[in-house]
């Protein structure tokens, strides 16, 4: 794996563990020389992981579209790539990494780690998708995946796709064995 995706919070959330855990996360990936791909904002959660891997001298490129760009605060990242609409901005980010996580975040965070899941389901993308599951607060999510497959609304085999860790480096362990599904 050398590039890995995150979507994560625009916000800080309640705790300061999801900060302190954030950076822990941004250091790993730069300590193993992954580049971070995430959506471009100094905000919340996303400037937090962002800075620090650009503090452990790793690379980030942030892929932003205009309208956010110019309402919100940038950080200075390796790469800014300024585009036109969502979904060329998510188009950009798949084409970009070898992986993806999610960190605590609210529902955009929701949607990019469920669109993303979505289409590994349909093949779309064979990359390997997580969640950094700090101080438990993806387990309601989890707990919804198994009641859907419970009900045979979501296989197994793809429910176990979902790959769920509370340790950034047991979580980057598992995203770069994971042979493309
Ligand atoms: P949320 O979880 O609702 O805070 O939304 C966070 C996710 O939505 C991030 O992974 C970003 O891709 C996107 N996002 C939300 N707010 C911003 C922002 N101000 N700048 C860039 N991306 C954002």
């Amino acid at each position: 794996m050398d590039s890995l995706c995150i979507f994560c919070g625009s916000s800080f959330g309640d705790s300061p563990a999801y900060r302190q855990e954030a950076a822990r996360f941004g250091t790993a990936l730069a300590q193993r020389g992954i580049d971070l791909v995430y959506g471009g904002s100094d905000a919340g959660l996303m400037g937090i992981t962002a800075r620090a891997v650009l503090e452990q001298h790793g690379r980030v490129t942030g892929i932003i579209t205009r309208e956010l760009y110019e309402r919100t605060r940038d950080l200075e990242v390796s790469e800014l790539i300024i585009v036109d609409s969502m979904h060329e901005r998510k188009a950009s980010m798949y084409a970009r990494s070898d992986a993806f996580a999610a960190l605590p975040g609210g529902i955009g965070t929701l949607e990019e780690l469920l669109e993303s899941f979505t289409w590994n389901q349909l093949g779309i993308h064979q990359k390997p998708v997580g969640v950094f599951n700090i101080q438990g607060f993806f387990t309601p999510l989890l707990s919804l995946l198994d009641h859907l497959t419970e009900h045979q609304f979501l296989p197994a085999v793809q429910r176990e796709q979902l790959l769920c860790s509370d340790d950034p480096n047991a979580l980057l362990d598992m995203l770069g064995s994971r042979k493309e599904s």
